[in-house]
Parts: structure tokens; sequence; C-alpha cells
């Protein structure tokens, strides 16, 4: 799922639960709620390896789309309170962030696997990653099922819609 996704989910939350703890442990939770939705993500990630330049692109587009959710946010709710707005966009998108940081640390081709040496040799770190990256690889399997790209992506783009209109 695309990050704007689990932005807008935590922006949305951050509406109804003002406690900081426990909007970063629903916005947290909230992540992987999300990504049991099947989202043909799967095509994405075929498309990206023929060409791995592509991930440039895909992550300048979910960049632009979270700045461009937040400015619209931010436009609507002057009064937000931006350090709550923060927590739950962390906490949205932290697992996916593990679950990269599970990757980066253990292949030798990943762009910032030398940058990890110091976690490399701590099991202490490795193992929970390495749960945590199993976990939420299955919940993306939950349903099973591998839906086309352009309706993962037509369906994302109806929640990010749906959570803007709810969350403004
Ligand atoms: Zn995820």
């Amino acid at each position: 799922m695309f990050l704007a996704v689990h932005t807008a989910g935590g922006i949305l939350i951050s509406q109804y639960v003002k406690q900081p703890i426990g909007l970063f442990v629903v916005s947290f939770l909230s992540h992987y709620l999300i990504d049991i939705i099947p989202h043909g993500d799967e095509g994405i990630d075929r498309w990206i390896k023929k060409k791995p330049s592509r991930l440039l692109l895909v992550e300048a587009i979910d960049i632009s789309l979270i700045i461009v959710f937040i400015s619209l946010f931010l436009h609507n709710n002057p009064q937000a309170n931006t350090m709550l707005l923060l927590v739950a966009v962390f906490g949205a998108v932290l697992p996916d962030f593990l679950a990269e940081g599970y990757y980066q640390i253990t292949t030798r081709s990943a762009p910032f696997y030398r940058l990890f040496f110091f976690i490399r040799k701590s099991n202490l770190i490795l193992a929970p990653l390495y749960q945590h990256k199993a976990l939420h690889h299955r919940i993306h399997k939950t349903f099973n099922i591998e839906i086309s790209t352009y309706a993962g992506l037509l369906l994302q783009l109806v929640f990010l819609v749906a959570f803007g209109i709810l969350s403004m």
C-alpha cells in the first residue's frame, strides 16, 4: 500500500484520538488493518524489479501525495495540533520502515546495507525485525487474492480520497 494511504489513515485517526500514546498505537495498528485489503502491490513490485530506478518514480509520487494530503489537511484544519499529526503519521508508516529496515540490514545489494553494520551484529534487534517482517508479509497475504495493478491503484486512490473527505 502507498505510504500516502497509511498517512491519510493516521491523520483521520488523529481527528478522533487526541492522546499521543493512544494515537501512536491506533495509527500503528491501522497500518496492518489497511494492508489486509488486497491492493495490487505485487504488480507494482514486479514492474519495479524489471528496472529498479522505477522505485524512485513510485517514491516521488508517494511523497508528493503525502505532501499534498497534509497541505490540504492543514489548510482545512489550521488549528490542527502538528505534534499529534506527526505522531499519527509516524505510527501509520512505521511498519513499512521496519519491514524495509530488515531488508536493508540483511541484503548485501541493498543501498543502505553498509550503513547498518552495527545492527547486523545484534540479534536483539535483528530477530524481532525478522519476526515483524514475516508478520507484515503474512498480513498482506490474509486473503491471498492478487488484484490487477490498475484495480489496486484505483482502490488505493478511493481509500485516499475517502480518508481525505472523512478527515477534512
Ligand atoms: Zn505495510
